[in-house]
Parts: structure tokens; sequence; C-alpha cells
């Protein structure tokens, strides 16, 4: 490894081997300078430009920005020298979900826990186009609080790839995660696949063994083909009609994201508790994190790819901020606060979002059912710059980056008549003295 001893970076202290792929291992490392507990993703770069990855993880490094959720490894930073990338990784001190099951099926109150965990972050990769397409137990690993973090989302591809030159089936020997439009390769829905994938793993959660399995591979691959599954005995009647609407062997008429967030066992009685969102929304100490906040690091119009090959060692930070995920949006108001009150209140309740006043001049709107990552709550401010010239600032305190954007784009025209944005002020700044005085 290019490390100096077993530094990397000047920046990571390396421990013990934690896992190995066809084409990374992966390592337990420290920060030196946060102490914080990271695991380290090493690539060949030559193994990978051999067999043609280089271009899909230049590819998968630029979507991985979008997927930022409680339940998904987080990526830090990428990092390069001459002949490796690594990839500095959150760590999963719980290792794989699946060394729990081996030991025996979980409680359904854990199972649904660890399900609801599972939707809610590939679902959420789904509303950012992200598909998956290789959900297994390897990827699916535990922190120390027991919740579910799905690994590998945006390097998808790469697992993609080992399918293709066949070194998978050798290493893994084993399709049953996999949809049965998948393997026969007549082309595929990532989303579709990855609800099958999904129903698979809720089933050996429940079962505590493969819903599909036969020593002979084309056996198998023909039970996969017709769905030819029993369920055990101590399967309730609820999440037996879940699991034979996800198993579908039809694409088509296979049970999607949405209906399996209505479905009545996904929703009982919240038999779990949802993960803390607190980590996604709230400060965090790692780089990209912090870059997120500071406007001077917007992205470099560079390819990800460029950087990595070209540089002996190159922090990546940037490349991970998205200008879409600015958390506030300012407004510029000719009207006294009390009709902005009015017209936010009346556009919130519009919106269906449950508006309430808090001190003098901010407003809180609140989401009535849960959003991808939790209640989206919104606070919105109103600042007097005169007497009848407001600035409002509307800031998400909580939720999905995506659903706040909703609203934003819905609060924009809403307020348009009286409202103007950045721009058109910018273009009115002369007046605007001259109408103060
Ligand atoms: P991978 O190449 O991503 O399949 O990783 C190989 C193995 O390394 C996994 O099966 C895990 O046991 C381990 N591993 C990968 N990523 C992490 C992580 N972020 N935290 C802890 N262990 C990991």
């Amino acid at each position: 490894m290019d490390t100096e001893g077993n530094i990397l970076m000047e920046k990571y202290e390396l421990g013990r081997l934690l896992g190995q792929g066809t084409f990374a291992k992966v390592y337990y490392a420290r920060n030196m300078s946060t102490g914080q507990s990271v695991a380290i993703k090493v690539i060949d770069k030559d193994k990978a430009s051999r067999t043609g990855l280089l271009n899909q993880i230049k590819r998968e490094i630029s979507i991985m920005k979008l997927v930022r959720h409680p339940n998904i490894i987080h990526l830090h930073e990428v990092m390069a020298t001459k002949s490796k990338i690594y990839f500095a990784l959150e760590y999963a001190k719980g290792g794989e979900l699946f060394a729990k099951v081996a030991k025996g099926r979980l409680k359904e109150q854990t199972a649904h826990k660890y399900f609801h965990q599972l939707i809610s972050a590939v679902d959420f990769c789904h509303s950012r186009g992200v598909y998956h397409r290789d959900l297994k137990p390897e990827n699916i690993l535990l922190d120390e609080n027991e919740n579910l973090k799905v690994s590998d989302f945006g390097l998808s591809a790469l697992a993609e790839s080992k399918r293709q030159d066949g070194l998978l089936h050798t290493t893994c020997g084993t399709p049953a995660y996999v949809a049965p439009e998948v393997i026969t390769m007549n082309g595929y829905d990532g989303d579709k696949a990855d609800v099958w994938s999904c129903g698979v793993i809720l089933f050996v959660l429940l079962a505590g063994y493969l819903p599909f399995q036969d020593s002979n591979l084309f056996e198998m691959y023909r039970k996969i083909g017709k769905s030819e599954f029993k369920f055990p005995h101590w399967f309730q009647p609820d999440v037996r009609k879940l699991l034979l609407r996800i198993l579908d062997p039809n694409p088509v008429s296979r049970i999607t994201m949405p209906k399996i967030k209505e479905n009545s066992w996904f929703r009982k009685g919240k038999l779990s508790k949802e993960p803390s969102l607190d980590r996604s929304s709230g400060p965090s100490t790692t780089s990209t994190d912090h870059a997120e906040n500071q406007d001077s690091m917007k992205p470099p119009n560079m390819n990800a790819f460029d950087i990595i090959s070209l540089s002996p060692g190159f922090d990546l930070t940037a490349l991970f901020l998205d200008p879409r995920e600015k958390k506030e949006a300012r407004f510029t108001i000719w009207q006294p606060a009390s009709v902005i009150l009015s017209k936010l209140e009346d556009l919130g309740k519009r919106l269906r979002m449950k508006v309430s006043k808090r001190e003098a001049g901010l407003l809180k709107l609140e989401a009535i059912e849960e959003g991808r990552k939790g209640i989206l709550s919104i606070d919105a401010e109103i600042f007097e710059l005169t007497q009848s010239f407001h600035l409002v600032e509307v800031k998400k305190c909580n939720g999905d980056t995506l659903e706040y954007q909703n609203v934003i784009e819905h609060l924009r025209p809403g307020l348009q008549d009286i409202a103007w944005d950045e721009q058109i002020q910018r273009e009115h700044q002369e007046v605007l003295p001259r109408q103060d005085k």
C-alpha cells in the first residue's frame, strides 16, 4: 500500500483488515486528528483499469454525493496515489447483518426495524436515481447502535462488472438475492430489481434461511424464475401478503416502493423506532459535512476521475458538494410583516403542512406525514429591513433535502406576487433606496 508505515496521507492510521473483495481490501482506520473510526477501502488502480472499472469509479463517485442517508454508509472522502484509490468510509462497527442471522432467525420486531431501515435507504437512493442492483448480505452492515447501513450503494456498478466477467460467480456462487429478470438478462429496471432483493432479505431475516435455495444452480434459477418458495409456519398473514407482492416474478406487477411504504405490515404500529436522523441533518465532524457549509468551496468544474488519476494524492472533498443542497432560501418582500405571515400560513396550509407561529416573525412549517428522513420541518423567519420591506429566510430544520426543495419550489411562485428573489432584487438594487425614502 502507498502509505508511510501504517499512516495514510498523514491523516489515517491504518489497522486490521476488515474484509476483502475482488478489487478492493477494506481496512479499519482512525482519523488521527479527530479520533474518528473509518473504514478505508483500497482499490488497485492498475487492476481496476485493466478491467475497465476506472470509468465506472469516476461515474459512481459523482453520484455518491447524492446518497447521504443515515442508513447508507457515508463516503467521507476519496484519496489517490499513483497506484491506489482510497475511499474513506463511515465505519460500521457491528459488521455484517447476516453474521447475526447466521446464528438464527430474528424476532419479528427486529426484522421489521431492519426492513424499515433498508427500505428507507433504498427508497432514498431511488429518489435520487441511484439503484443498487446488488443488495446482498455482504452489503448490509450494522453500526455500533444496531442500525442498518447499506454499503457500496454508489459503487454498485463495480459489483455489476464483477458479475460480467464471471468473478462474482466464482467467489460468491449464488444468485440467491437477484431478481428473475436480472438472471434472464433481458434488461431490467434497477428499482424493481432492488425491491425483489429487499424481499429476499426480509424473508431471510424472518426465516433464518433463503427462500430460493438448491444445490443445483439451474434448479435454483428455475425456482427464482417462478418465485417458488414456502413460508415457514411462524410467518404471520400480513407479512406473507407483503412478501408475495414483493417476490412477484413479474417486475411489471411487482409491488412498488411507494406501495411497500403504504403496506399494513410495513406501517404496523411502528413496531420499531426509526434510527436517529440527527447525524445526517446535524453538524458532524466529517470533512464533507464541514465543507458543505462553506460557499467558498463550490465544486470545481472538474472530472473526478481526472483528479484521481493525475494527482499523487488529492482530497476530493469539494466534489461532494452539491449547490442544490443549500439549506436556506431568501426572499425580499415589499409588504408589511403581517401580510407576509398570512401569505406564508396560507401557502403552508395549501401544501398540507402544519403551520405554527413561534416567537415574533418566526413561522414553523411541519409536514403531517413522515418523509424519507423523518418529519420535514421548515422555519420561515421574517427580518425587518424597513417598515414595509422584509427579508424572509426559509430554512430546513429537519427532513429530506429533496422534499424541502419541493416545498421551496411551491413557496416561490406562491410568493412571487409579493416576493423578489435574489436575482430580481439585484436588478432592482438602484430602485430600492429611492423607494425607501
Ligand atoms: P466490500 O469489498 O465492500 O464488499 O467489503 C468487504 C468486507 O469488508 C465487507 O463484507 C465487510 O465485512 C467489510 N466492510 C466493508 N465496508 C465496511 C465498513 N464501512 N465498515 C466496516 N466493515 C466494512
